[in-house]
């Protein structure tokens, strides 16, 4: 439910959306009739031209004794659009509590309050070019004696972006091809930003560090809490993550970027491998695609009750507990040395996924996923030789059987793969791109890859897509080996790829 609290003096229209008690346990067991409920009564707005979100701060204090958080954000709207725009579309975080406040007079007209989607009418709409401060409070649920509400725990807070008051029809889930120009406007992870400039002060317990994107600006106690003031140079992605714990930080220097490593102190095994899997990222990806965007790499660990993943957003690198406990032993016995592997596949999206960014449509992944996992089997092989190179190749060839075991319906090629098909963009797309370098040479594939990069790196809307890319690698492949292309990314036919990596298996097992 939402209300107008009031109108106050300094001139804010503050609107309020209550948590409904058992929502989540409701929402869980009918979640697809919802959502289509959803889409027929508010699917009108699918349409509605919103603003863009071009600029964040928010002050978050994290309460880890509580579990609890308060956050207090503003964002800049501006209206890149060539209309006036008086509706305004806001999904609030789903377990959280959300005030919204607008600075000019606004009436709500309609709501969700399972999905928390409100509809704001400006009395005054934001002309083109236009912009409007949005003001935003955020606190969790109260935590009873039975649940807790937040995902603030005692150690290694990890809250993202999903907490967040976001703008737009977030409920269109028909994701469309790649040649639909129509359909370039937004990039794979968002709806309503492009880039945005970024600044936080975090503040945790006084035994805790507080961690996000940007560079500290400042660090001070106040009230026996610790406080950090962290500020981005460059537009990053809305896509953020916010950690606090108990950390011992490493630190290296390494030509001229600022490499950190924050661990739970006991878990520090696997620190050196992950640290070489960032210098070797860093050497190979600048080698071939030039320089990182940031001054500094920071792996940040998080407890493996949140995931076994790892994820970037701007200069952090978000990692599971996993990967900080791997198994030492499995290595010397010839194991995969996943840490290294986590911590070069990371970084390489600074590249690929945050330099080069797609639109959101079919293929994203293979732009994102599939030449990060390509170019991590390539850092992976200047390290480990080429036969270590091939086994965790032949990883994603069994990652890729075992996903596509499981599908009901004809497999789509890798340049129109869905999000959620893992099994092919990181499986079956890591071996297509390497197969590739095979025949044409690392270097000239890695040259086209670069020549790309740099036609669409940091773009603006419309983004680039797979069949932009598949067009840059016809271009500059001899016309002989364009049936590689066709075979691997395009053909309807998924047997080619693993063919071709089977002859390329059977070269490279010594014959006695
Ligand atoms: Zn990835």
């Amino acid at each position: 439910m939402i209300s107008l609290i009031c109108f106050l003096s300094f001139g804010f229209y503050i609107f309020q959306q209550q948590n409904l008690p058992g929502n989540n346990l409701f929402f869980e067991k009918n979640k697809t009739a919802l959502l289509s409920q959803f889409q027929e009564k508010f699917g009108k707005y699918e349409y509605t031209k919103q603003p863009r979100i071009t600029s964040v701060f928010v002050q978050l204090d994290i309460f880890p004794e509580t579990h609890s958080f308060i956050a207090n954000g503003n964002y800049t709207l501006v209206n890149k659009t060539n209309q006036t725009i008086d509706t305004i579309l806001i999904k609030s975080g789903f377990d959280e509590i959300t005030k919204i406040y607008f600075e000019s007079k606004t009436s709500l007209i309609e709501e969700d309050s399972i999905f928390k989607f409100s509809v704001y009418k400006l009395e005054k709409g934001i002309e083109p070019d236009d912009s409007i401060n949005l003001r935003f409070t955020i606190n969790n649920q109260a935590n009873t004696l039975l649940t807790q509400n937040s995902n603030v725990l005692k150690n290694g807070t990890y809250l993202k972006s999903d907490i967040f008051p976001r703008l737009g029809y977030f409920a269109n889930t028909n994701i469309k091809n790649p040649d639909d120009s129509t359909a370039l406007a937004n990039h794979y992870q968002s709806i309503d930003a492009d880039l945005i400039n970024f600044e936080a002060v975090l503040s945790t317990s006084s035994e805790q560090i507080a961690i996000t994107s940007g560079y500290l600006q400042n660090v001070w106690q106040e009230n026996g809490r610790n406080y950090f003031h962290y500020k981005m140079d460059i537009p990053i992605k809305f896509v953020l993550g916010f950690n606090s714990g108990e950390f011992e930080v490493i630190k290296e220097n390494y030509k001229g970027v600022d490499l950190r490593i924050y661990n739970h102190p006991t878990h520090n095994y696997c620190l050196n491998q992950m640290m070489e899997g960032l210098k070797a990222s860093l050497d190979y990806n600048t080698k071939y695609f030039g320089a990182y965007q940031h001054r500094e790499a920071r792996i940040i660990e998080f407890p493996r009750s949140l995931g076994s993943y790892a994820t970037t957003a701007g200069n952090c690198i978000q990692m599971s507990e996993m990967r900080f406990i791997n198994d030492t032993n499995s290595l010397k016995n010839g194991g995969i040395d996943l840490s290294f592997y986590v911590a070069a596949h990371e970084l390489t999206h600074q590249w690929w996924g945050n330099q080069v960014i797609p639109a959101d449509v079919l293929g994203a992944t293979m732009i994102t996923e599939s030449i990060t996992e390509y170019l991590t089997a390539k850092i992976y092989e200047k390290k480990y030789g080429k036969k270590s190179a091939l086994k965790f190749l032949k990883i994603q060839r069994d990652r890729y059987l075992t996903g596509r075991a499981d599908e009901t319906e004809q497999e789509v090629p890798l340049y129109l793969v869905n999000p959620e098909q893992s099994f092919i963009s990181y499986g079956k797309g890591a071996i297509a791109f390497y197969i590739l370098s095979e025949y044409i040479g690392e270097e000239i594939l890695n040259g086209i890859l670069n020549e790309y990069l740099n036609k669409v790196k940091f773009q603006s809307p419309p983004y680039t897509t797979s069949l932009e890319l598949i067009a840059h690698l016809k271009k500059s492949t001899p016309t002989n080996l364009h049936y590689l292309i066709t075979d691997m990314f395009e053909t309807t036919n998924p047997e080619k790829t693993l063919s071709h990596f089977n002859n390329l298996l059977s070269k490279n097992t010594p014959t006695r």
